[in-house]
């Protein structure tokens, strides 16, 4: 019988929910050998730094996490997409235990076993079924491939991930089937590039319950929506193919809700990118899933100020903008990564253009988002609960929001509300990102 205490380790997770999805992999298999997590850097026998090296911003911050784990415990193992430019690391930072790169769980549980070995004791606590989850219990991200067989010139992530692949349907299915027995209410679908599922394996079938689900974006989302939880799809880049699983928005299988990241709307721009389904005539196949589905909620990212932007490709932006009128959106000034061949297309557009560029995209978009938002007063919608407090108080989202970059719905209830409860709200105010309302009886 190994008496010692069990061995304790503390995690720093920095970086997308993809990154997180990764942390949490990690720690399922630790604790399933009996390692305990530990909630700060003095109780942790060894800490695991998960970085993000997508943006130089993104690799200072790690290299300061790295820093402060260093100093303040001093057995660090890194891993994550920081891990596989391992010289940044080691020139700063010589002594730390071990450096992997991203989606390497077994090199880092194998670090993690060579700095503090497992206890070996029979008895302890099983890992439920599920794994463990960092996100709140009523949410889960569902990571169904890795990798991105696409080559945008601002973006490294292929290099440091690799090309696609991905993972078989019917494990994707029993993971989120494992999820929902948990009481996970909503199951967030990510990737890097959602509507290319598949497409590595020829869209190989594999067994789920009593038949074969081809490994396909539209057959992953129609039998996800038989699982009867909120199914939400992020990264869905506008291919054709995905006109096939607007019908199952329309009819309540997966939630009317597309989070497609289309960074520009000038051709110029959308080519140098070289963007996935830059040719396709993006706002006629908008129009064709309003058509289909007229409560779809349409999401995206945009970059400002990316090299040789020109004035006129940002006005035809914003003259985009206004006619996409996309629900919700994020605008990020351009920043550039090393190694992405993006740097040496153009000239790099001046700082405080980038800045002023994002200042207009943003106003231009909030004058739309509050007149979205402001339509839905008076109407009576589904929200998810994530926050309650004492007072009758609780936060929540609709089937609008996802969470952490959409808005929320504010509400007062007069009976107790349990997160992950899915409540009926009239919906009295708005603002230009939340709305307001009353739970009703
Ligand atoms: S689609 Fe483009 S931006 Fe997204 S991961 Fe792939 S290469 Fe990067």
């Amino acid at each position: 019988m190994d008496d010692r205490p069990a061995p304790r380790v503390g995690l720093v997770s920095l970086g997308c929910p993809k990154a997180l999805v990764d942390s949490e992999r990690i720690i399922t298999q630790l604790r399933a050998e009996g390692y305990e997590l530990s909630k700060d850097y003095a109780g942790a026998d060894v800490v695991i730094v998960n970085t993000c090296g997508f943006l130089d911003s993104a690799k200072a911050e790690s290299l300061d996490a790295i820093g402060e784990a260093m100093a303040e415990n001093g057995k660090v193992v890194v891993t994550g997409c920081m891990g596989a430019q391992p010289e940044l690391i080691r020139d700063k930072f010589p002594d730390v235990l071990a450096i992997t790169g991203p989606q390497k769980y077994e090199s880092v549980v194998e670090a993690i076993h060579k700095a503090v070995p497992p206890k070996h004791d029979p008895f302890f606590d099983l890992v439920p079924p599920q794994g463990l989850k960092l996100t709140p219990r009523h949410y889960a991200y569902l990571k169904i491939s890795e990798g991105c067989n696409n080559r945008c010139s601002f973006c490294i992530i292929p290099q440091l991930r690799g090309d696609l692949v991905s993972r078989p349907a019917g494990d994707v299915l029993r993971e989120a089937e494992k999820l929902v027995k948990a009481g996970v209410k909503e199951l967030l679908v990510i990737s890097q590039d959602t509507s290319a599922y598949g497409v590595d394996v020829k869209y190989t079938e594999s067994k789920w319950r009593d038949r074969e689900v081809r490994t396909k974006f539209f057959d992953l989302s129609r039998e996800l929506g038989s699982l009867g939880v909120w199914t939400r799809m992020h990264y869905v880049y506008p291919y054709p193919h995905v006109d096939d699983v607007i019908p199952l928005m329309a009819d309540g299988k997966i939630l009317p809700y597309l989070d497609i990241p289309l960074q520009h709307a000038s051709p110029n721009v959308l080519k140098a990118m070289k963007r996935p389904a830059h040719q396709e005539k993006t706002l006629a196949r908008l129009q064709r899933w309003r058509e289909i589905c007229p409560d779809i909620t349409l999401r995206s990212t945009f970059i400002v100020g990316f090299p040789g932007e020109t004035d006129e490709d940002f006005e035809l932006l914003l003259d985009w903008l206004d006619e996409a009128q996309l629900d919700r959106v994020g605008c990020f000034t351009y920043e550039p990564v090393s190694g992405a061949p993006a740097n040496d297309i153009a000239l790099p557009v001046p700082d405080e253009v980038k800045r002023e560029r994002q200042a207009r995209f943003m106003e231009r978009q909030a004058v739309i988002s509050e007149r979205k938002l402001a339509a839905k007063i008076g109407r009576t919608i589904d929200v998810i609960i994530d926050d309650t407090d004492e007072d009758g108080g609780a936060e929540g989202r609709s089937m609008a929001d996802a969470p952490e970059i959409d808005g929320v719905v504010h509400l007062r209830a007069d009976r107790p509300l349990r997160t992950g409860d899915i409540v009926r709200v009239d919906i009295e105010d708005a603002d230009e990102h939340d709305l307001y309302g009353t739970v009703r009886e």
